[in-house]
């Protein structure tokens, strides 16, 4: 590296220790010409990407910065400047070009539609969880010498290990959480949505099938109940399932008098840029979006994140969610809205994640998810059972095995086998599709007959309710009719 006096380039980014660790890591190694960089949301990206770019400029090398994105180019473009990196950018009639400069900033599909193969002895990608797209495979093919750089917030696409060499890292979400770089988020799940219909395409969920589930005006409203009673106003981003599903949220807050908007694909970059603004100082409190501010956003001071959207997708439901956990003033931590089933499914974004670069050919080998804990009372998400619970106190009542008497039936609480139980739970989900009621309901009739809440090893199907099942609700329907009898008989208390 040339001394200080001959270093043209020198940005006014100052690197935190990890991140120039990080650095570090990955440009002392070049037998392994690939290296892909994990930093997680809030860690600090564009400082880190600032500081690799201007090491590698006064290393002398020509450097091609890749954005997948065209949008994302201006944006990163306005970055470099901002933090002093001279810079030409490839792009048709863009007021900045100038091949003629050391760093070029492009997107690969101007390199591809173009044909573009402009000189480099280096290349860096960004959001590059996104290069095991032929685009890429098609560009960089035609670099076989040339060493390349990734940089991601969530290394764990199918077949990264065959774009990459090797995945270099310093911290995980847990180690910047405990550093206080990431402020702790807490989790409720109010609703449980049924997707026991919706198919999987490409590891995720049939987007169409997902969207006829999710835009329900019951659920709809949940949201905003949800969001009312536990948000306190705070600033917050909704990520819904389909731009429709992303208005009509919209709207329900908007006719709830909660100043809301809503942003997608459509959106102009002016538009977009003042809504944002609104969040920003709070005129606007609620922003909707379907997942175009799942990546390249930031907005410290947001307090709250809404999943509305359901998905299987870790690189999804940790963008989603790593929007809320940037540090701001007076923000002890963020508050996690789940309405999809995704913190059950995949667990705390603390949680350890598989960081090894996927080869394509197995499984991504997810870690071993913790039984998750959630509150019959205030929905809240806990990696244990509290009890009682360290968000509202509630305590369950002790399991009772003993024989009960009540009207109308001899009903015997008792667990049974695990096989029992599924039948029992599948035939009350049966009735509960048929009549409509809510999932609360096949959990409380569970208990009436086990006393205790579904285990969560139990299985969400429906199948034909068995003779002991029916014969429990016709007895709860006896106790029910006698009980209004003597109401009409002796008059309501109430
Ligand atoms: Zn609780």
């Amino acid at each position: 590296m040339p001394d200080g006096e001959t270093q043209p380039f020198r940005s006014n980014v100052v690197l935190r220790d990890y991140q120039t660790d990080l650095l570090k890591l990955s440009t002392e190694r070049l037998d392994q010409k690939r290296t892909c960089l994990y930093l997680p949301t809030g860690g600090g990206k564009t400082e880190l990407a600032i500081k690799l770019c201007e090491s590698l400029l006064n290393m002398g090398d020509s450097v091609v910065w890749c954005v997948n994105r065209i949008t994302l180019i201006n944006q990163t473009s306005e970055r470099f400047t901002d933090a002093g990196i001279d810079h030409g950018v490839i792009q048709a009639k863009h007021p900045k070009t100038a091949s003629w400069k050391q760093l070029q900033v492009a997107s690969i599909q101007t390199l591809n539609r173009r044909n573009l193969k402009p000189n480099c002895t280096a290349i860096v990608i960004d959001e590059a969880h996104g290069a095991i797209a032929e685009t890429y495979k098609n560009y960089l093919a035609q670099y076989p010498d040339v060493p390349v750089w990734g940089l991601t917030a969530t290394p764990f696409s199918k077949g990264l290990g065959k774009v990459f060499d090797r995945l270099v890292y310093t911290v995980t979400v847990s180690d910047l959480t405990e550093r206080g770089w990431l402020v702790p988020a807490r989790f409720f799940a109010p609703d449980r949505p049924d997707l026991g219909g919706v198919d999987i395409v490409a590891g995720d969920y049939h987007e169409a099938q997902l969207s006829a589930v999710m835009d329900d005006s019951k659920l709809v409203g949940n949201i905003c109940d949800e969001w009312q009673k536990r948000a306190k106003n705070g600033r917050t981003i909704v990520f819904a399932t389909s731009i429709d599903h992303s208005k009509h949220i919209c709207d329900q807050f908007n006719f709830r008098k909660i100043p809301s908007e809503h942003i997608d694909c459509f959106t102009t970059t002016k538009d977009r840029k003042e809504i944002l603004a609104r969040l920003r100082t709070g005129t606007t409190r609620v922003v909707t979006n379907c997942s175009v501010l799942a990546e390249g956003f930031d907005l410290p001071d947001l307090e709250c994140v809404v999943l509305a959207r359901p998905t299987k997708s870790l690189i999804r439901y940790l963008q989603m969610v790593g929007r809320g956990l940037r540090p701001a003033e007076g923000k002890t931590s963020a508050l996690v809205l789940d309405h999809s089933n995704t913190v059950e499914l995949l667990g705390f974004p603390t949680d350890d994640l598989p960081l090894a670069l996927d080869m394509g050919n197995t499984k991504i080998k997810t870690p071993t998810k913790p039984k998750l804990h959630i509150c019959p009372k205030c929905k809240a998400i806990s990696k244990r059972k509290p009890n009682p619970c360290n968000v509202c106190n509630y305590a369950p009542p002790k399991p009772d095995f003993d024989i009960e008497q009540r009207e109308g039936s001899l009903h015997e609480l008792r667990r049974g086998t695990p096989a029992e139980q599924q039948r029992y739970y599948a035939g009350l989900i049966s009735i509960q599709r048929e009549k409509g009621y809510n999932n609360g309901w096949v959990a409380h009739k569970f208990k009436e007959r086990h006393g205790m809440w579904p285990p969560r090893s139990l299985k969400w199907y429906a199948a034909e309710p068995t003779k002991e099942l029916l014969n429990d609700l016709l007895a709860a329907q006896i106790r029910w009719a006698k009980s209004k009898a003597a109401e009409r008989k002796y008059g309501s208390r109430a």
